[in-house]
């Protein structure tokens, strides 16, 4: 029997199995692998990291949508893949054959080697980093009783992109009860957004833009743009501004929470198996697989693929990351039944939708622009949509967000 081996339990790991066991009832031996016990909604981690959900809420069991005849879970870190021998090397276990594996171990996050920047600010691309924030924060609040230090109650968020701009929403959410902890007016409590772009969310046209970053100044946070980030101190941002002169002052802006959202790279396993990848992600083939290992299918953050144009790749996205475990399942269903395989793979995104907070949004949604509570009703749907292609009804009816009236 064909040995199927899922590297990550993130959209398209999991979903990958979910098909496969669907597809190919008896006829594979599927082993899935991740550090976690648990799948969790990545989409969803700015909402742990302010505090606003519990992390239970965006995470479940893996076990719970496996079919124990077709599947082996190990809980363990992957370490290397050996490409040639065809083995996946585990810290805990014994090395793993395989005939097909699917690497899909998402995201970290990405410091650009800026100077500090590891050491002295919190990335938030896992669970543990997102609970690490909140109680870096609700740490930070509680100090202010005692200390009066008005940096307790700073928050900066380094970084406009997509998670940027949702965490800062959500952030704003949280102030009320970070003033409770402090003992403070909630207009006490700051937050600061630092970007180098001059216009932030280039995934949206000049109007969608343009809303997304008023909703927020009108939830009073101060966003800092063309501020290049130079270094990361203890509590200080050093940046420098748009027209300054090599060589000058560096401006800083200090905060004693510091959170690092400026970009994701893929798995670092990736380059240490020996794969061709930038920023650790693999050009795919046509049929998602690495170049010259069409046993070796790569998926979701770990994978680079190519619209028609060929200007730029897909962004990384858990949309994407869904559909290409789709198209993954099929393609190994067909290699193992020995029938045609699928043409090329192709996507069509059904649009892009940011949260700010829980009750605002705004974004496009199947072509329509969207925005305000209407769009995040839609968001929390597609937000839902996923939860079900991953969870199933019993974790969409468990953990989807229903919250839809305000
Ligand atoms: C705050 C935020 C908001 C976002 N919002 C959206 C959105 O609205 N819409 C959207 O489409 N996308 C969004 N994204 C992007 C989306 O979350 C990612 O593109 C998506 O999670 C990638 O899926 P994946 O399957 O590649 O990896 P992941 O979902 O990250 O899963 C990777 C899995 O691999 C496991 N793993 C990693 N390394 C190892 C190892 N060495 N050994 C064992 N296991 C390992 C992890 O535990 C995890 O379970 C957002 C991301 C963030 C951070």
């Amino acid at each position: 029997m064909k040995k199927v081996v899922v590297l990550g339990a993130g959209y398209g790991g999991l979903k990958t199995v979910v098909e496969l066991q669907k597809k190919l009832r008896g006829e594979v031996a599927i082993t899935l692998v991740d550090q976690n016990s648990y799948h969790y909604e990545a989409t969803d981690l700015h909402e742990v990291a302010s505090g606003n959900l519990p992390a239970s809420k965006i995470l479940f069991p893996i076990a719970d949508v496996l079919d124990p005849k077709m599947t082996t879970f190990i809980q363990d870190h992957v370490d290397k893949v050996d490409i040639e021998k065809k083995t996946v090397e585990l810290a805990k276990h014994e090395p793993l054959s395989y005939d097909y594996c699917v690497f899909a171990l998402g995201f970290v996050s990405e410091t650009f080697g800026i100077k500090g920047a590891e050491e002295n600010s919190l990335p938030m691309a896992n669970v543990d980093q997102a609970e690490a924030i909140r109680d870096h924060i609700t740490a930070q609040m509680k100090d202010y009783r005692q200390t009066k230090d008005e940096n307790n109650l700073k928050i900066i968020i380094c970084g406009a992109g997509f998670s940027g701009i949702e965490l800062a929403g959500a952030v704003a959410d949280g102030r009320k009860r970070y003033a409770e902890l402090a003992g403070v007016r909630p207009d006490q409590i700051k937050i600061e957004i630092v970007d180098a772009s001059k216009r932030l969310l280039p995934m949206f046209d000049d109007k969608l833009a343009d809303y997304g970053v008023n909703l927020l100044k009108k939830l009073d946070v101060n966003i800092t743009t063309e501020a290049l980030i130079q270094e990361i101190q203890p509590g200080v941002v050093l940046y420098k501004g748009a027209g300054d002169e090599d060589g000058a002052p560096l401006h800083k802006i200090s905060g004693n929470t510091i959170i690092w959202t400026t970009g994701v790279s893929g798995s670092p396993i990736v380059a240490e198996s020996g794969l061709q990848a930038r920023r650790g992600r693999v050009m795919d083939s046509a049929h998602l697989t690495a170049p010259d290992h069409d046993e070796v299918y790569m998926v979701g953050d770990d994978a680079a693929v190519m619209p028609p144009d060929g200007k730029r790749p897909y962004p990384t996205t858990a949309q994407i990351a869904l559909s290409m475990a789709n198209y993954v399942a099929k393609d190994i269903a067909a290699r193992v039944k020995g029938t045609s395989r699928p043409g090329a793979y192709t996507y069509k995104s059904l649009g892009t939708v940011a949260s700010v907070g829980n009750t605002r949004a705004f974004g496009v949604a199947m072509g329509h622009s969207t925005k305000g509570y209407p769009a995040s009703v839609v968001k929390k749907m597609i937000m839902n949509k996923s939860l079900l292609e991953t969870g199933g009804v019993k974790e969409l009816l468990a953990k989807g967000r229903f919250d839809l009236y305000h």
